[in-house]
């Protein structure tokens, strides 16, 4: 429902697996998920990433494509996600049919021991990647009603593997702010969310402006930092809470079910244990996964999540480690 590439529907069977036998078949050796990428890069036919020439490409060597336009050289992985990787394409495919086939996603240490994977960090370092790859750029903005809320997030901060032994007094609090499509006569749409600074115009409005459509019914509590939104084209509904009365029902129900939605799932496939600054990276997760909760098939996000990996730049270790809301902004994702 977040996703519209081509006109086509991607068919299971044909181009993506149907199940893991059907995987094993199709993902054999490398030279068989280098051709499958190959197709889901360039299903038009060689596009060059340099000259932007389309053309049959040459075949340099085993993995590398030349542009018979400008003699550019490079392998299908050059220039995406997996760029530069010396991890096999076997390992990656595998790992993108894993992590979209948990319904709850999985940790790098869960990712680690179900590939067999050297090292911790290796796997850590892949996830971090592909979750670059779930937010896509120019995605429609969300729309028709729309709740809006701020909620505090408890993370433990630390990105080593859970030993077993519960830390206590090690809890930061990072303060994030929801929007929920609310579909009628019942049910939710679509989510977006972001980590913010604080509680202030400066921060809430331009996450909706980002997030929601221009002429949107937005609900929100009765905070004055979101009375900006009616100058900016916004149908502002706002519930107040008078006093320290508790309202007699829930004045945003969405936001309150998708924000124990996330604290369940950080705190479960996670363990809690994520660095403030990666924060964001875990929050364009929940947000893959919860906006294509409805989808039948696991395979065709295998599908979705391998075109938008070919389709985003690539991501250094480098990049994962330093803060993520830097790179974010100088990449202009949204
Ligand atoms: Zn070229």
């Amino acid at each position: 429902m977040d996703v519209q590439y081509t006109s086509l529907s991607p068919i299971a069977g044909d181009d993506y697996p149907r199940n893991w036998n059907q995987f094993l078949e199709w993902f054999g050796t490398d030279e068989a998920c280098q051709s499958y990428l190959e197709k889901l890069r360039w299903p038009a036919g060689f596009v060059c990433p340099r000259c932007r020439q389309a053309g049959t490409a040459y075949r340099a060597s085993r993995t590398r494509l030349m542009c018979p336009n400008c003699k550019y050289q490079g392998t299908v992985t050059a220039g995406t996600v997996f760029d530069k990787t010396r991890i096999p394409l076997r390992t990656w495919l595998a790992a993108v049919w894993y992590i979209t086939n948990q319904k709850q996603g999985v940790s790098a240490l869960g990712l680690q021991r179900v590939l067999g994977l050297g090292s911790y960090e290796t796997a850590w370092t892949m996830l971090h990647r592909l979750r670059r790859a779930m937010v896509r750029h120019g995605r429609e903005q969300l729309k028709g009603i729309v709740e809006v809320d701020e909620t505090f997030l408890s993370i433990t901060g630390r990105n080593t593997p859970p030993s077993g032994v519960r830390v206590r007094g090690n809890t930061i609090k990072v303060l994030m702010v929801i929007a929920v499509e609310i579909l009628q006569p019942k049910g939710f749409g679509r989510v977006r969310m972001r980590r913010v600074a604080g509680k202030g115009a400066r921060d809430l409005v331009p996450f909706v402006q980002d997030s929601v459509a221009v002429g949107t019914d937005v609900r929100t509590d009765g905070s004055a930092a979101y009375l900006p939104l009616r100058d900016l084209g916004y149908d502002l509904d706002q519930t107040v809470i008078l006093g320290s009365g508790v309202p007699a029902h829930n004045p945003l129900p969405g936001v309150h079910r998708v924000a124990a939605l996330v604290k369940r799932w950080i705190l479960g496939t996670h363990h809690g244990a994520i660095q403030p600054e990666q924060l964001d990276a875990y929050l364009d997760e929940f947000t893959f996964r919860f906006n294509r909760r409805t989808s039948r098939s696991r395979g065709m996000l295998f599908y979705r999540l391998l075109q938008q990996a070919l389709a985003t730049g690539p991501v250094t270790y480098d990049d994962v480690t330093r803060k993520a809301s830097h790179a974010r902004k100088s990449a202009k994702w949204s």
